[in-house]
């Protein structure tokens, strides 16, 4: 028995990011597009080496992408937006298409699934002129060949694509469902020719989201549609992130070759074996989208209860989805304790190899014998580490008996207006200031020790000076420090805090040519001394208007974390609450009187099964409440989130009860705001007016029928005036005027 190994697929940035420099060189012009081409083929021959390596058996071709693999799914089917049909130059279409041009704005992006990855949206419309452009697929496959693989091919199947696009004027994408599989069929088809039996992994993962019957009931007609179109195909429908149940039912009544399940994150999916009958199953048993060691022990169990129902020989081990959310490999972490807990894609990679070869009980090397003895130790040691367990966390967290603040919003706030004594409509801003070339330099050169502390100290103050004199000058009322000793607001704090690691490579495709470099939450998380507290309080001295301390929220710190998986996240954020709480209390003391929090994140660590959502609800806002369970009642807690969609959930909003939300509405306007007047919301609401994503300075009249529009769904005397994010992208030439266009604009009207 053989060929039970898969990678589902593997990160393209490269080792060393070498995708995003050639990226940005070709972007800048300072490289030709053939320069970029070589790194790109350059960076698939070693990865595909990388795996085949390791004896993986089905290696993927096409997860490569220049940009994003949905956007290349559009250029595949031919969907290009009208806009950019006139480029001819196929590179500097696709490149427009994901970054805009000066006449064409660039398709939107957004999250994908519950990942941290963005995706371009598809666009349909009555004149997409769908044809099949298969060059990009082939072309990567006879790479691959000659490069003595027989690769698999991926694609994103044809149900997730049209269910993630959009279609203008609130139409059905669906609609062009028909279109879409006809050129999917053509591919197959081809495919079929070039090769005899070609394994083809066609991702669905929209699978796993609470599938509507109308969806599921495309399934057997479009993979008996698309097994018939390439018969000599080996085609497995692969998901990840949640169970497919209902649809693993659906896939059963086709003849499709393989079946791809999450086991990590789909637990569910055990309850499904049966239907996988004489098919093979693919089984994510190894974290695709974390970064720990796999428990081989663990992972193996989980094999041998899955083979109770799905023969053995039917079962390829895989990852659980593609490695693609994982950095490339630990070979660049400077060694430490915590580092051999640690697996990136590269060892990933060997741990299916080994899984698959200890399922199936074939001889291992001596090498390989010690790695798993090495890893049944390691869990051993893990276990019982210091590193992992603070003993005074735990007590602390015994001792809390005040989970959430005192007095109703009604009280609060009455005595926060005596405190505070605001204008009508007040204005704010939401944290950060441009971060200047200069600003970045000070962080970094005081970061390598090219800098002493005093100087570090002085620049940053001067900085803050510069802000609150700007500030004073236009007349905000609630002024904030600026933000320029942090280089993110969820890094900051994670510095600060215990339980933290940063990884010296660990970088993520964020999207395009961005990545991330998230912190990895190893242990118990502890503050053990004050964290903005002297540059609030040094901003405060600055000023006699009131300064808002600037605080990121438990959430948010955990949606965009590598996190622990040894503790439910309930405990985690409860944690990191606990430091918070601690930080406010310290900050009150120091005479601050307005804190934000900020859970920028909360929306998109949304569970992707409804079943899940009430717990998720509850520790996010227990998490919160916590966090501002320090705060008198005269104390105003602010919070910020980066988007306005609140729809699903405005209740779980009542419930963080924080006195004023920011928001963003400058683009959407009143559309989605109106959802707050609907459900009665009686905290204060600062809607953006300010659209911060756009270089364009509006005028005082702009602000003013903005702010008058937010005026018609939200009482005048909740409502605050302040731009839709931070302002930390911008820079200062935009800013300036536009914030003094914007606190002009609320003086106007107040009159
Ligand atoms: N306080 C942060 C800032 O202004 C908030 C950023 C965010 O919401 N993403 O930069
Ligand atoms: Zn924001």
């Amino acid at each position: 028995m053989t060929n039970n190994t898969l990678i589902s697929g593997f990160p393209r940035i490269g080792e060393n990011r070498e995708l995003k420099i050639a990226l940005e060189r070709y972007w800048a012009g300072t490289s030709e597009y053939l320069e970029l081409e070589k790194t790109a083929k350059a960076l698939r021959e070693k990865h595909w080496l990388e795996q085949k390596q390791k004896g993986i058996e089905y290696i993927s071709s096409n997860d490569f992408s220049y940009y994003d693999h949905i956007l290349d799914t559009s250029v595949m089917l031919n969907a290009i937006p009208k806009r950019f049909r006139s480029i001819s130059d196929p590179a500097e279409r696709y490149f427009a298409m994901a970054r805009g041009t000066d006449d064409a704005a660039a398709m939107e992006m957004t999250k994908w699934f519950n990942t941290n990855y963005h995706f371009i949206v598809p666009e349909l419309d009555n004149d997409t002129p769908f044809q099949l452009n298969e060059k990009k697929i082939i072309q990567e496959y006879t790479e691959a060949k000659a490069s003595g693989l027989k690769p698999k091919i991926n694609l994103i199947g044809p149900i997730t694509f049209v269910g993630l696009s959009k279609a203008p004027g609130g139409k059905d994408p669906f609609e062009y469902f028909d279109r879409v599989l006809s050129v999917y069929k053509e591919l197959l088809a081809t495919l079929d020719s070039l090769d005899d039996s070609i394994t083809l992994q066609i991702d669905e993962p929209i699978f796993v989201k609470n599938p509507e019957t109308k969806l599921l009931s495309l399934i057997k007609s479009t993979y008996d549609e698309l097994s018939l179109a390439g018969k000599g195909l080996r085609i497995i429908c692969n998901t990840y992130f949640e169970h497919a149940c209902e649809a693993v039912e659906e896939l059963a009544k086709t003849p499709i070759w393989a079946i791809g399940l999450d086991f990590i994150y789909g637990k569910s999916n055990l309850q499904c074996l049966e239907h996988i009958n004489e098919k093979k199953l693919v089984a994510g048993v190894v974290d695709g989208r974390n970064i720990w060691a796999d428990d081989l022990d663990y992972s193996l169990d989980l094999l041998n209860r899955i083979s109770e129902i799905v023969p053995k020989d039917q079962i390829i081990v895989s990852t659980s989805c593609s490695l693609l959310h994982v950095p490339y490999s630990l070979r660049n972490e400077p060694e430490s304790e915590i580092k051999s807990w640690l697996a990136f894609a590269v060892e990933k990679v060997e741990e299916v190899a080994l899984l698959g070869k200890v399922f199936l009980g074939k001889p291992l090397s001596e090498v390989e014998k010690q790695t798993l003895e090495k890893r049944r130790s390691l869990f051993k040691v893990k276990k019982n580490s210091s590193l992992i367990t603070n003993p005074s966390v735990t007590d602390k967290l015994k001792r809390i008996s005040v989970t959430s603040r005192d007095g109703a919003f009604e009280e609060r706030i009455k005595l926060q207006k005596k405190a505070l004594n605001l204008p009508s409509l007040p204005t704010t801003t939401i944290g950060s200031f441009p971060q200047t070339p200069e600003i970045r330099k000070v962080r970094l050169d005081f970061k390598k020790g090219r800098i002493s502390n005093d100087t570090y100290e002085s620049e940053i103050k001067k900085y803050i000076d510069d802000c609150v004199a700007f500030q004073e000058q236009i007349g905000l009322d609630v002024l904030v420090h600026g933000e320029p000793e942090r280089n993110d607001m969820v890094e900051y704090f994670g510095e600060l805090l215990d339980g933290f690691l940063f990884t010296k490579n660990g970088w993520v495709q964020s999207y395009g040519s961005r990545c991330v470099k998230p912190p990895v939450i190893y242990g118990d998380v502890n503050r053990t001394k004050p964290m903005t507290v002297k540059w609030i309080r040094y901003a405060q001295s600055r000023t006699k208007k009131i300064m808002k301390g600037m605080l990121t929220g438990p959430v948010t710190i955990i949606n965009w974390s590598f996190v622990r998986n040894d503790l439910p996240r309930s405990v985690i954020a409860k944690q990191i609450a606990l430091a918070i709480s601690e930080e406010i209390s310290d900050l009150q003391d120091a005479s601050i009187k307005v804190i934000q929090v900020d859970e920028a994140a909360l929306k998109e660590g949304y569970p992707l099964r409804e079943k899940n959502i009430k717990e998720y609800e509850k520790w996010a806002v227990d998490s919160f409440k916590l966090a501002v369970s320090t705060a008198n009642k005269e104390t105003q807690i602010h919070t910020h989130m980066c988007y306005s969609d609140f729809n699903d959930i405005t209740k779980t909003i009542e419930e963080m009860d924080a006195d004023v939300i920011t928001i963003e509405t400058a683009r959407s306007g009143n559309r989605l705001l109106r959802v707050f007047h609907d459900v009665s919301y009686k905290n204060e609401i600062g809607p953006g007016v300010y659209d911060i994503h756009s270089p364009r300075i509006p005028t005082i009249d702009e602000f003013k029928n903005q702010i008058k529009e937010r005026l018609l769904v939200v009482d005048r005397a909740k409502m605050w005036v302040n731009p839709d994010c931070g302002l930390k992208t911008r820079r200062w030439e935009e800013v300036k005027p536009a914030l003094t266009h914007m606190v002009q604009a609320t003086m106007d009207l107040r009159n």
